[in-house]
């Protein structure tokens, strides 16, 4: 079982912040804002490549969730970013599909190439 497993199964400590039939959401361990989630389907699903048509529920009650979780934790009107980071160019570290609810705080420009990246495109 991976991490994320343990974590949505009870078998791993995690803050869980809410949970329903498709769903679950807890407190990242290493939050890079004062708000920082993160949403995982029920159903094990390695990343958004993954995903088939029959996912159709879990994906919109990722949504779902995320709107009313920036609501419960006092968000919702100042403002909140859902990122998923998929395989080796989007930063993905955990092979479970996650999505990052973050907020809190304003976040600033929504990608920040490294200098290595910036000089690939000009190439
Ligand atoms: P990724 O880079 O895959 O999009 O994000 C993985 C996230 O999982 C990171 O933000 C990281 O801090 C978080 N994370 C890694 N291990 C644990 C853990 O054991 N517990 C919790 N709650 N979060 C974790």
């Amino acid at each position: 079982m991976s991490l994320f497993e343990n974590i949505r199964d009870g078998k791993e400590p995690a803050t869980i912040v809410y949970k329903d039939d498709y769903i679950t959401a807890f407190e990242d361990i290493h939050p890079e804002a004062p708000v920082h989630i993160l949403i995982i389907p029920n159903k094990t699903i390695k990343s958004l490549n993954e995903v088939v048509d029959d996912d159709v529920d879990y994906l919109s009650h990722i949504l779902l969730g995320a709107s009313k979780i920036a609501k419960l934790r006092g968000i919702g009107e100042s403002g909140y970013r859902l990122i998923t980071n998929c395989n080796y160019d989007g930063g993905q570290e955990v092979d479970y599909l996650h999505f990052h609810l973050v907020g809190g705080v304003r976040l600033g420009k929504m990608i920040n190439l490294p200098k290595s990246s910036k000089k690939k495109m000009k190439e």
